[in-house]
């Protein structure tokens, strides 16, 4: 298998002393500890221990041969971090009492990619992460660079030029991280950035998003900066999406949803893929934007620039980013997702979501080639329009019998459980926006 001597001779000799193996909890939050170098045989063949129930969403016992969660780290994975001198970053997969554990999402996305593998396909996914720069002072989140307030904040140079030593920072520390970087620019809303690097397959492009967060965390920090992957952090401007485009090549290497003849460039394959998506958008919501702040994103409300750009009615359309997947160059654009979500998780659902729409030869609605935000404020009937709440939407995965059959009832009812939990706290909160309406209207 693994030649264990040469792998750790040649860490040393780069001075890495630790590993810092990682795992990814339930609510997509990088989790992990520091290791020797030296033991690494152990850390791959039977995992390095954390207490299980301490961990959100496992689902293991305070006691018994299952109440240990084994990160097995994978070797491939190993990439000295540049932020932190001699520690390498290695990322686990989760086991307990010698098995894979079936609420670990990494996992899960495995098992997915399993299942497209056995039809010679892979899955490609290029993942947009779109995030804010954030400060607290007194107390209160406020927005780091609130330098300019513009109507149209996108593209904005001088919020470059004030950060360019972040953004630099930022740069360095991807490359030296194997990122391929495309582009770094300021996003809709002031203050909001996104950061495009080349895509992956689905398991590769995962791990690598959960590096981007923990290397943008640990860059903003040292700039005296919060990253904040929140989907809406800014009630009256565009939330934070992290859009995958995804596309699938069978084993000759072709792309199996393009078409040149097709008016939206897709395959019959492409649009049942399209289907499959639409057809289980509502479940898909619970996991794809999964916190009680998600839904703020996922609205029409314009925005100071005019309009928010986040998917709010499950349609999809020709290069049509009022849709929930835009097509394009032959790949599909799934716009539901935001940065709060469980990457693997996600990517899972998608993947199968998609895999069904195919499997079941679904027809899609009828592609959209018009402005639906123009459409909204023109008071025109609308596509069926996704939740509104997040208990709304995991209302929808527990009725998804199809999703949590693929996605296994294990991870299912863990997940539930949680962000039911996570609903319950919200909906018992009394904000200042009640007291502030109803405190002296009756
Ligand atoms: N920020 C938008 C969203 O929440 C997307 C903007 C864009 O298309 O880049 O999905
Ligand atoms: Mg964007
Ligand atoms: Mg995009």
């Amino acid at each position: 298998m693994h030649d264990y001597p040469a792998l750790i001779g040649a860490l040393h000799a780069q001075g890495i002393h630790s590993l810092l193996a990682q795992f990814t909890d339930i609510h997509g939050v990088a989790k992990g500890k520091l290791v020797p170098v030296a033991n690494l045989k152990e850390w791959v063949e039977v995992g390095a221990g954390f207490a299980g129930p301490s961990i959100w969403g496992t689902g293991l016992p305070r006691f018994g041969p299952r109440s240990e969660y084994y990160g097995r780290i994978i070797p491939e994975t190993i990439r000295p971090l540049p932020f932190m001198p001699g520690v390498a970053h290695a990322v686990c997969d989760g086991y307990a009492d010698g098995v894979p554990l079936e609420t670990c999402s990494r996992q899960l996305l495995l098992k997915a990619v399993e299942r497209l593998r056995s039809r010679g396909w892979t899955m490609w996914v290029g993942i947009e992460p779109e995030f804010f720069l954030l400060n607290k002072r007194n107390g209160r989140w406020v927005i780091a660079d609130d330098g300019d307030q513009l109507s149209k904040p996108s593209y904005d140079l001088k919020s470059i030029h004030r950060n360019a030593a972040y953004l630099d920072d930022m740069r360095q520390t991807l490359v030296s991280l194997g990122f391929e970087l495309q582009q770094i620019d300021h996003e809709d809303a002031t203050g909001q950035y996104e950061v495009n690097y080349r895509f992956d397959d689905a398991l590769a492009a995962a791990d690598r998003f959960m590096l981007f967060k923990i290397a943008a965390h640990a860059v903003a920090e040292r700039h005296g900066m919060v990253f904040s992957g929140m989907p809406k952090p800014l009630a009256h401007a565009p939330g934070s999406g992290l859009h995958f485009h995804v596309s699938i090549t069978n084993a000759q290497g072709e792309a199996v949803f393009s078409s040149e003849q097709d008016t939206l460039g897709l395959s019959p394959l492409g649009h049942q893929f399209a289907a499959g998506l639409l057809a289980h958008a509502d479940a898909l919501s619970a996991i794809c934007a999964p916190t009680v702040n998600s839904y703020k994103r996922l609205a029409s409300s314009a925005s100071a620039s005019g309009t928010t750009w986040s998917p709010v009615w499950k349609s999809y359309g020709n290069n049509n980013r009022t849709c929930l997947v835009r097509t394009v160059a032959g790949r599909l654009e799934w716009r539901l997702p935001d940065p709060s979500c469980n990457v693997y998780a996600a990517i899972a659902a998608t993947l199968l979501a998609g895999l069904d729409g195919i499997d079941k030869a679904l027809v899609p609605p009828e592609p959209c080639d018009v402005d639906l935000y123009a459409k909204a404020a023109s008071g025109a009937a609308l596509p069926p329009a996704l939740p509104r709440t997040l208990i709304d939407a995991l209302d929808c995965l527990a009725n998804d019998t199809f999703l949590a059959e693929a996605l296994g009832h294990g991870f299912v009812e863990q997940f539930l459980a949680v962000k039911r939990q996570e609903w319950s706290e919200f909906h018992q909160a009394v904000s200042d926006w009640e007291l502030n309406r109803y405190a002296d209207a009756y």
